[in-house]
């Protein structure tokens, strides 16, 4: 269960992101066949793939003030530490990083780049994954 605390926080940041699903085709999952923009169904994505490695890097206290510090240049250690905060931080002042996409198209990014990103199918047309 997520708290509200940080639910207010994941509510900055999708708002800060557009408030609707990026998909690069174009997303009709949403009301009326537009883009999704229910904040339920909205996934922030880390364009990068760097997600999870940057889960399990921010989900340690013991280097959060490092990360913090390195990306808000502060040094001021962060009153409630925060994976939410962080990305809040870093979406504000700037950052590309992270987009917004719905719950299904963030199952199919996944779904490509376990396919269609790898290097021995790049450029393969068909794609294996469409055979
Ligand atoms: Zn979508
Ligand atoms: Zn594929």
């Amino acid at each position: 269960m997520i708290g509200a605390k940080k639910k207010a926080v994941r509510l900055q940041i999708i708002e800060a992101l557009g408030g609707r699903c990026m998909w690069s085709d174009g997303c009709t999952m949403g009301e009326n066949c537009g883009p999704q923009t229910d904040p339920d169904m909205l996934h922030i994505e880390h364009k990068n793939g760097g997600g999870n490695q940057e889960r399990k890097m921010f989900g340690r206290k013991r280097e959060f003030n490092y990360i913090r510090n390195t990306i808000s240049g502060t040094g001021a250690a962060a009153p409630s530490p925060g994976y939410y905060k962080i990305i809040l931080d870093r979406v504000t002042s700037g950052s590309t990083d992270y987009q917004l996409l719905c719950a299904n198209h963030n199952f199919k990014k996944h779904a490509i780049d376990r396919c269609c990103n790898k290097k021995e199918n790049r450029g393969k047309v068909p794609c294996p994954c469409a055979a």
